[in-house]
């Protein structure tokens, strides 16, 4: 036990006997909200009372430390509490996830006014979450495993989470029938890697083989999104799954981070040039009508200028449907990190803005094909402002990262509906439709 710091069980005996109220700020990706629901799920079964923030005693902070970014805001956070406790706002500051399991130490020495840490959440094989939602009603994550598969040599997700872990599938498909139950119309699936799901448990790849299952059980469920599928994992049955299967929205979140052999190779990301390609041109031409997401890391390690032009080439020919571009971050007790040959932050941060003005031209392009369409869309909310203006996203959009559709209606629209538009304009990342 860390001096001064509190231990997970230390908190939870004291909030019983306090009874205090419990707000969560959550940060970082879905992942770190599932565990975030995780946390406020077993808080609320001990008798706590879950609140908003505003209206909280115990604030728990759920961080990221994923890159150098993520961790400043965690960090900025945790002050913005510290200084709110200070004032006599709240009562007790508590540490959750990602930084917290990274820097304990740091953060015990140098944060007096921390009043508990909790590592990341470990997943359970068997464990069926308790019904705790951070997300609206009609759409939900369900995460199938824990930690990666991969040995990334610019990450610190394996060495931080441990080894990985898939979920069972009588497990997840359990806690799909509940959602389905509950009437959520999109199911995220999400893992660091969910195209290595069950390699440690079924020895084989056996993402194909749940989703069909998922499939079967479903009635309300109209949409099942895939999120983080690593390439070198993806399989001709998945993507044919992908294809076949009227509910799995044919959207493909496959993170590619390079596209230079030297640079996917000191990244150890186990795919070549020559394959990716391969692999993009195979998810093309079976999903023709798909929406391809993917990232890049610019500035890592050893990456001439001639790579990057290699990148920039391959942005311009693949012409993926959405793209975000991450300046490589330098972290600490990752292969990476003693790397001969860094890069200039100045030359990073030029690239990217580079990439980023070539695809802005590209999703500019993309977006205004969708004019004169005719779409399905999920409706997200009811704009405050406006009375009469909805937003919603069709299935080549995921929640919270990727574009909207904006609906002017009349007609009272409700959250979770599904409804059909004529798409009449296009921005960059948005569209606007009108009700059918
Ligand atoms: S696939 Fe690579 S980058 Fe993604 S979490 Fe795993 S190790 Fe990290």
């Amino acid at each position: 036990m860390i001096k001064g710091i509190k231990t997970t069980s230390d908190f939870k005996k004291e909030r019983l006997s306090t009874g205090q109220k419990v707000g969560m700020i959550n940060l970082g990706c879905a992942r770190n909200l599932v565990d975030a629901q995780g946390l406020l799920a077993n808080l609320k079964k001990k008798g706590h009372r879950v609140v908003d923030v505003q209206e909280s005693d115990v604030v728990i902070v759920n961080t990221c430390s994923f890159i150098e970014e993520a961790k400043k805001e965690s960090i900025d956070t945790i002050l913005d509490l510290i200084e709110l406790k200070k004032k006599g706002k709240i009562k007790k500051v508590i540490v959750a996830g990602c930084l917290a399991q990274r820097y304990s130490k740091e953060l015990t020495e140098e944060l007096k006014d921390i009043d508990a840490i909790i590592g990341a959440q470990k997943l359970e094989r068997d464990a069926i979450p308790n019904d705790y939602s951070l997300t609206p009603k009609h759409f939900a994550y369900v995460k199938i495993s824990e930690s990666c598969y991969n040995q990334c040599s610019f990450c610190i997700i394996p060495k931080l989470k441990g080894k990985f872990i898939s979920r069972t599938m009588e497990s997840i498909i359990e806690e799909v029938k509940r959602l389905d139950e509950q009437g959520v119309k999109e199911i995220n699936i999400i893992g660091q890697d969910i195209t290595a799901y069950g390699m440690d448990l079924y020895r084989e790849y056996s993402l194909a083989k749940l989703l069909r299952k998922i499939t079967k059980v479903i009635k309300n469920v109209q949409w099942i999104r895939l999120l983080y599928a690593f390439p070198a994992h993806v399989t001709d049955e998945l993507i044919d799954t992908i294809a076949q299967e009227e509910r799995i929205c044919k959207y493909i979140d496959m993170p590619l981070q390079h596209i230079s052999d030297n640079l996917l190779s000191s990244m150890n990301r186990n795919i070549t040039t020559k394959q990716t390609r391969v692999l993009v041109n195979k998810i093309r031409s079976r999903i023709p009508q798909g929406s391809l997401r993917t990232t890049f890391i610019v500035g890592m390690p050893g990456e001439t200028k001639e790579n990057f032009d290699e990148l920039t080439r391959f942005v311009q020919e693949v012409e993926f449907e959405k793209v975000g571009v991450f300046l490589y971050s330098k972290e600490e007790e990752t292969p990476a990190y003693s790397f001969p040959k860094h890069v200039a932050d100045s030359v990073k941060r030029e690239r990217m803005h580079a990439l980023m003005q070539v695809q802005k031209k590209i999703s500019k392009t993309k977006q205004k094909k969708f004019i004169g369409t005719q779409q399905r869309v999920l409706i997200d909310e009811k704009s405050n402002q406006e009375k009469a203006l909805y937003l919603g996203r069709t299935e080549f959009d995921a929640p919270e990262v990727d574009g909207i559709v904006y609906i002017q209606s009349e007609n009272e629209l409700k959250v979770g509906e599904m409804v059909n538009v004529e798409i009449v304009d296009a921005y960059e990342y948005d569209l606007v439709g009108r009700l059918l």
